[in-house]
């Protein structure tokens, strides 16, 4: 790590490949002039740069300077160069999950040789643990378990720390899962809200069907438009197999209550549909106009030949 540090500096510095000339673009004054955060940020991305590109590439593809946002890497031949076009829009977007505070806006390549050093595999070097801050733990009257639990604590610290660096940290939700980070919540967690949102929103809009999109997300926040539009079709075809069973069931025997049960079914699939309110809503209406489905005229008649209870 130390040895390529001291190779990117000097590339830095220097502005070419280090494999002959510079080029005239690294001529021009000003345009590879790198900041010690630029220097710093190439380092984590050397670093973890198998993680980026992938364990094949590395050998052959590297990074090896990186001013304000370009970041240019080496590559060992010009077929190397070709494939490299192919795989940037991969390589963008891992950078942007493991390091967004990098900014890397443009992936350049230039064919040169890959020193010897950069080729070897890397040895991940994790903080030491014993340098790590101890925590203030109660006095359990057992000083050999105190002393347990604190490298336990350390070396859970250190951890942490080598992985933070990788571009790693723990779920903000849960506190128990890596992510990368670019996101702040783990799968599981967002999965969880997800779940969450969905069945508030299905509840209110089982209660309340023409309630809009802006009205549920009053109470329901983090539902997404997509969502909602996917929750109202959901349930407006929940509405419609079960106006046709219960007509069905109504055609074989026929029952006051199913026949109201049915009619309220009816008027939540036209909500479902049309958005409109319940009282500008009428079943009953010559035109038909609000009948989907046109088995529903003749399930709305089977109350007609019934006594009146
Ligand atoms: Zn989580």
């Amino acid at each position: 790590m130390g040895k390529c540090l001291a190779l990117f500096r000097e590339r830095q510095r220097r502005g070419g490949n280090g494999t002959g000339p510079s080029s005239s673009a690294s001529r021009e004054p000003g345009r590879w002039d790198a900041s010690v955060r630029d220097i710093v940020l190439l380092g984590r991305l050397a670093y973890s740069w198998e993680t980026i590109a992938g364990r094949d590439l590395r050998r052959f593809v590297y990074p090896i300077r990186l001013v304000r946002g370009r970041l240019v890497v080496l590559c060992a031949d010009s077929q190397w160069m070709q494939t490299l076009t192919y795989l940037k829009p991969q390589i963008q977007a891992n950078l942007q999950r493991l390091f967004p505070d990098a900014r890397i806006t443009r992936i350049q390549g230039e064919v040169g040789v890959i020193p010897a050093v950069l080729r070897e595999s890397p040895t991940i070097v994790w903080p030491d643990w014993k340098t790590q801050p101890q925590t203030d733990l109660p006095d359990i009257g057992n000083p050999e378990l105190i002393h347990k639990i604190q490298e336990c604590r350390q070396k859970l610290r250190a951890r942490l720390e080598g992985l933070r660096q990788q571009g790693y940290h723990l779920c903000r939700v849960c506190g128990s899962n890596l992510v990368p980070h670019a996101l702040d919540t783990c799968s599981i967690c967002q999965c969880r809200a997800r779940e969450q949102d969905l069945a508030a929103a299905r509840r209110l809009l089982y209660e309340t069907p023409w309630l809009t999109q802006e009205e549920v997300r009053q109470q329901v926040p983090g539902l997404q438009p997509l969502e909602f539009d996917a929750l109202r079709s959901d349930m407006a075809g929940e509405a419609l197999a079960q106006v046709r069973a219960l007509g069905r069931s109504l055609q074989e025997s026929f029952q006051g209550g199913v026949w109201l049960k049915m009619r309220y079914e009816m008027l939540r699939a036209v909500i479902f549909q049309t958005g409109l309110h319940p009282h500008l809503i009428d079943l009953d209406e010559p035109t038909g106009r609000f009948l989907l489905d046109p088995a529903w005229k003749e399930f709305l008649a089977l109350d007609a030949g019934e006594p009146a209870c």
